[in-house]
């Protein structure tokens, strides 16, 4: 391997620049040339490249989405798109790829490796946290941190003024980012995909809070929740039912997505570029970095947007004591 290609593909995430940086510095350590490839796969068909040394990466650490720019590429899902690509990366003389993205991404470089044998190894960066051979995605723990910190702000109101705030937060069809900041920010409950709680038992459950003293409530609600039709809906259902509550929505969008990477991230980033570019030179492909039990791992890419992870059940339980 003489020169690898890196670029970023699909929703960006915070920590991306940290895995550029990290991917672009070990091969400068280890003396191997390195490409930057703008705009995910619509890059890769237009030759948009850029040769990146230790230095094109100052500054990129502490900063939230990708300098390489992110792009969906329809192209990419025809033969004729991927052939583009092959032709473009072998006339730049890259013989190797470092893609960061979720499992779209992945997906595409699983079908580009088979077609023309070409060493791929994947970094999942995602907010989602919902790609399976590792525990965190990169950005879940910044955007994780960025919702309790908004989650609190919404408590300010709640509790002044006596309300019931339905919060949706994102995490496309799983609710791990629910689920993890409706125990961090103390939701009184937490409406997640895998689990569906049913309009009476939330209401049931309101209802017991309401007599239990509390007279401000956060419920946290997966944008992939089938509770309600929407959020909108959750909120109708229980000011006809429940019109003792005063009920406010709130979607958080995609503030969710964007900041500087926690500390967190910038680590988990820089192992996960060092053992992606380690792993390229010493032969191996197709697999994606993950932590696991605080150990970096590789897990086959087929297997990762195979299964998704599964949802905590401890957390749940944990999250069924905190409202009591
Ligand atoms: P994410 O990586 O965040 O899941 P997407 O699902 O949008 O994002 O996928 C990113 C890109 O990966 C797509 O725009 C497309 O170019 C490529 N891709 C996804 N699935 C395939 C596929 N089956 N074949 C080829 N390319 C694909």
């Amino acid at each position: 391997i003489k020169k690898i290609g890196v670029f970023t593909s699909g929703g960006d995430s915070p920590g991306m620049n940290a895995a550029i940086r990290a991917v672009v510095r070990t091969c400068a350590y280890l003396k191997v040339d390195c490409v930057g490839i703008y705009r995910g796969y619509q890059g890769m068909i237009e030759a948009d490249f850029k040769p990146m040394d230790a230095r094109s990466v100052n500054n990129i650490i502490n900063k939230g989405g990708t300098i390489l720019k992110s792009a969906r590429c329809d192209d990419f899902r025809t033969a004729e798109g991927r052939k583009k690509a092959y032709d473009n990366l072998i006339a730049e003389g890259i013989d190797a790829l470092v893609v960061i993205g979720g499992d779209g991404s992945f997906t595409g470089a699983m079908v580009f490796n088979k077609e023309y044998d070409f060493p791929i190894i994947g970094i999942p960066g995602t907010i989602d946290n919902d790609i399976f051979g590792t525990s965190n995605t990169l950005g879940f723990d910044t955007a994780t941190n960025t919702v309790v910190e908004i989650i609190d702000k919404i408590r300010d109101t709640a509790s002044s003024h006596n309300r019931l705030f339905f919060v949706e937060v994102m995490g496309r069809d799983v609710g791990h980012i629910a689920l993890n900041v409706g125990v961090g920010a103390g939701a009184e409950e937490i409406l997640i995909p895998e689990e569906n709680l049913g309009l009476e038992r939330l209401l049931e459950s309101l209802k017991r809070s309401k007599k239990s003293g509390k007279s401000s409530s956060i419920v946290v609600v997966a944008e992939g929740d089938k509770t309600g039709e929407n959020v909108f809906e959750l909120k109708d259902y229980v000011e006809k039912h429940l019109p003792i509550y005063d009920v406010r929505v709130s979607v958080l969008g995609h503030l969710q997505r964007g900041g500087a990477p926690s500390c967190f991230d910038r680590v988990l980033a820089s192992r996960m570029g060092v053992k992606a570019v380690e792993s390229l030179l010493e032969g191996k492909s197709n697999f994606m970095v993950g932590i696991q039990n605080n150990e970096i791992t590789l897990t086959p890419i087929s297997k990762a947007i195979k299964g998704h992870t599964k949802i905590d059940k401890e957390l749940i339980r944990v999250s069924d004591i905190m409202t009591t």
